[in-house]
């Protein structure tokens, strides 16, 4: 059975608790009121609000690795700049 609850895909807080209603169980942030997807199942509900925080960090994740190769472009850019500069005074 799967009981640890993980952060908040939201806002990262790790302060949320089980809620219940009409027969269904949901996890709720109790910094943001965010509701995970409503299940008839505790652990149901557990696991699939478990998944949505995963996701979330791994576009987080996949939106650093972007960000990361934007920074490498631009100095690769500046480096080959660098060359030419260099390439074009030498020949003087
Ligand atoms: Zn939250």
């Amino acid at each position: 059975m799967a009981s640890h609850i993980e952060a908040c895909p939201f806002c990262g807080t790790e302060h949320n608790h089980i809620s219940h209603n009409m027969m269904t169980f949901f996890v709720v942030c109790q910094r943001c009121s965010s509701s995970g997807p409503r299940r008839r199942k505790v652990d149901i509900a557990i696991q699939d609000w478990n998944q949505l925080s995963t996701s979330q960090q791994q576009s987080k994740h996949i939106t650093n690795k972007t960000q990361h190769i934007k920074v490498l472009l631009s100095q690769l850019n500046q480096l080959e700049r660098e060359v030419k500069n260099v390439l074009a005074n030498s020949k003087r």
